[in-house]
């Protein structure tokens, strides 16, 4: 804990004294230092690439100046490495976006059977190179929420990539989707969907931190998937700012299940004039 004292001195007509004044600081040192550990994070993320590019570029400069060969691979290790930068501040971008409308509330009706779908059609490329089999299962009916359609199309694809890029080649990765009258956690009525892998898990110390920025189970891993390590942070301030909530299930050898619960939008009576 860490506490601001003020220290004042009062005098009145009917006494004089000290006034000691105590005030828990706590939360704002915390906050200080969570911005602290994020700028460099973020240097250190950025500084990678570029002194890999600058070591590149004073090679091409100098001894591989006139070797055709070396040139090609360098200019594609390069290309590589800029393009790490860019998925970097492309999700800089969108955490400091998410962030930023995180009190305004959404206001569209998206079902998220139908976003599934069409998150399934945009990963089929990256699903087939690695040879993994998308499959969606429960409710078509009644996954109705009131969201931002773009935000939640990134949680899809964000836990569906990961899926894919953790979950194991040849594998299936399977999104479960469900209404429930009476959702526990919400106190009412929910859409849950439920993304599994039958990869090599996380182990469960991992589980408390994973939606950290920049946190990584794995980190050389993550980066040879090219993996920014803001993936789940991203996802879990648009489930906030949607007023739901995240569940990860994972044990070493049995796969992951993350599971997103949403309020579901209010159902039309069709008994209604
Ligand atoms: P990254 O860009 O590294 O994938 P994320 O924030 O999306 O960052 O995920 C954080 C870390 O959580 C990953 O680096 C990986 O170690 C772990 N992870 C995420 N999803 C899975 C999964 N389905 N199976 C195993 N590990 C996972």
């Amino acid at each position: 804990m860490t506490y601001k004292v003020t220290v004042s001195h009062i005098k009145t007509s009917l006494a004089e004294g000290v006034l000691l004044c105590f005030e828990d600081i706590t939360h704002v040192e915390q906050a200080g230092q969570i911005r602290r550990d994020f700028v460099a994070n973020v240097s250190h993320e950025l500084r990678t690439p570029l002194t890999a590019m600058m070591g590149f570029i004073e090679t091409l400069r100098g001894p591989a100046r006139d070797d055709a060969a070396a040139r090609d691979r360098f200019l594609g290790i390069m290309a590589g490495e800029a393009a790490r930068m860019e998925r970097l501040v492309k999700d800089l971008l969108s955490l400091s976006r998410v962030e930023s409308d995180e009190r305004l509330r959404p206001n569209e009706h998206v079902d998220i059977a139908a976003l599934t779908d069409s998150v399934f059609h945009t990963l089929a490329p990256l699903a087939q190179d690695a040879g993994v089999t998308l499959v969606r299962g429960g409710d078509t009916a009644a996954t109705e929420v009131i969201g931002d359609p773009d935000q939640l199309r990134q949680v899809l694809s964000n836990l569906i990539e990961n899926a894919i890029k953790y979950g194991g080649a040849e594998g299936t990765v399977t999104v479960q989707i469900a209404h429930n009258d009476s959702e526990s956690a919400l106190r009412g009525p929910g859409v849950s969907f439920a993304i599994s892998d039958r990869g090599p898990g996380i182990d469960p110390l991992h589980l408390p931190r994973l939606t950290e920025r920049f946190y990584r189970v794995d980190s050389h891993r993550s980066r040879e998937m090219g993996g920014t390590g803001l993936g789940l942070a991203i996802v879990k301030h648009i489930i906030n700012r949607h007023r739901g909530r995240l569940r990860i299930e994972s044990a070493l050898g049995e796969g992951s299940t993350f599971t997103v619960i949403l309020p579901a939008a209010p159902r039309s009576d069709p008994s209604a004039p």
